[in-house]
């Protein structure tokens, strides 16, 4: 499913985000940017030990903060590492808000035109996926509104059940493409 704001376009896939060529890809991150399991452990097995790497020399950002990195051996050029908020820690609504907008930005920021995020924090960290799929789609069709950059925001989607709470979310935002 697409849909179109502007001149750019929201679509939803269903699948493994590692798989994806798209500018860059999202990495739902902790604020230590240790490459743990989930979607971080999905990237640093196809990626290769060259994103932890740049990782430590970073050192770390705060919850809804977002930095980049090269995509080692991905098919993406770059991975966002986006901190999400973890269920239970207080504002996690603001943080994802954040972390999805600040990723945005920094892909603006670095000229990439498409860019593809997970379900941040829906794992591990436990925050609800439809509210997930509220505060990510919302944010992403404000942003698309008055920016002239980014051409294509992807949300790749794990399983069915994950993908369908996104589909009905999107639905209520826009017209979709023909
Ligand atoms: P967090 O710690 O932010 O909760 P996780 O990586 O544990 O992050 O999970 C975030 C979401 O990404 C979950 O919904 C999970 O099912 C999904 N996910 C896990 N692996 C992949 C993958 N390879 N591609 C896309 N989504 C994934």
């Amino acid at each position: 499913m697409q849909i179109k704001i502007n001149d750019s376009e929201i679509m939803l896939i269903q699948g493994d985000i590692t798989e994806l060529d798209t500018d860059a890809i999202v990495n739902a991150a902790n604020k230590d940017l240790i490459l743990g399991a989930g979607v971080a452990g999905a990237i640093r097995r196809k990626g290769g030990t060259q994103i932890q790497i740049e990782c430590d020399l970073i050192g770390g950002t705060f919850v809804g903060g977002a930095v980049i990195t090269t995509g080692g051996k991905l098919k993406a050029r770059h991975v966002i590492h986006a901190v999400g908020p973890r269920m239970g820690e207080g504002d996690e609504d603001n943080k994802l808000k954040n972390a999805t907008l600040n990723s945005l930005k920094l892909a603006d920021e670095k000229g990439l035109k498409s860019i593809a995020f997970p379900a941040i924090s829906t794992g591990v960290f436990g925050f609800p996926l439809y509210r997930c799929a509220e505060i990510m789609l919302a944010t992403t069709c404000a942003y698309l509104q008055k920016t002239k950059g980014l051409k294509k925001v992807v949300f790749c989607l794990f399983d069915k059940a994950a993908f369908a709470v996104f589909e009905k979310e999107l639905k209520k935002s826009g017209p979709q493409k023909p």
